[in-house]
């Protein structure tokens, strides 16, 4: 594939000058030849590379990280006393960087390993700190909860092909579903018992509004023709 340098038309391989603006055009070189699948491939493969040196990067500035935290906290007390916490955090964001980009398009894959992950890092700080534990009966729940409310609106929007009123109607579902399930299990943990009652406020105005963003929807499609003709596009 090959630009005219004066105007960037593309020309064929056997023109001596360009059919738009009439410039000379140099004989073809072996870069010249490249076919567009060509570029795209070596454009992946670039977009690859720098996605894999930034990867290498975030790993050894993750273990740098560890290193100095621990080597800090040893050189403070002759003993690791703080560090579980920031070495801790650092693999927890490490992990999930790894998978979010290894990941991502997997949504089935992604979404249970990350979840896992959660639940290892909380694990991990309710080992550490002193106190109840509160990670089995608040931390596990309330993660799982997220988790696969989640998973379940995504892959629904995904299915669904939703359009941008239905993906507002859908994620307002979502956060009043999870607003509810955070809240029972709240309650069942500090006062035990199972009741709601902001969250029920909460979910009550978000379907409330359903309907409304449903007629608005209907007007819209209706009055589509005449909105355009009034805005001239
Ligand atoms: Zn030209």
């Amino acid at each position: 594939m090959k630009l005219c340098e004066h105007c960037k038309v593309e020309v064929e391989e056997d023109s001596r000058s360009c059919p738009l603006c009439g410039n000379p055009i140099p004989p073809w070189t072996e870069e010249d030849r490249v076919t567009p699948e060509q570029l795209q491939r070596k454009a992946r493969e670039a977009e690859r590379s720098i996605r894999r040196w930034l990867l290498e990067a975030f790993s050894l500035m993750a273990v740098t990280g560890i290193l100095v935290v621990l080597a800090a906290d040893m050189a403070s007390g002759m003993s690791i006393s703080w560090a579980h916490y920031p070495v801790v955090f650092i693999a927890f964001t490490w992990v999930s960087v790894i998978m979010g980009a290894l990941l991502s398009r997997r949504t089935w894959v992604y979404l249970p390993a990350q979840t896992a992950a959660v639940c290892l890092f909380l694990y991990l700080l309710d080992r550490f700190t002193p106190g109840p534990a509160w990670f089995l009966p608040l931390a596990l729940p309330v993660t799982l909860l997220t988790g696969t409310v989640l998973a379940l609106a995504l892959v629904t929007a995904r299915k669904l092909k939703l359009s941008a009123i239905g993906s507002v109607i859908a994620s307002m579902t979502t956060g009043g579903v999870l607003a509810v399930g955070l809240e029972l299990l709240i309650n069942r943990h500090f006062h035990r018992s199972w009741h709601i009652s902001w969250s029920a406020v909460v979910f009550g105005c978000l379907v409330l509004v359903v309907p409304l963003l449903l007629y608005f929807r209907r007007w819209l499609r209706v009055r589509r023709n005449e909105i355009r003709k009034l805005l001239h596009i």
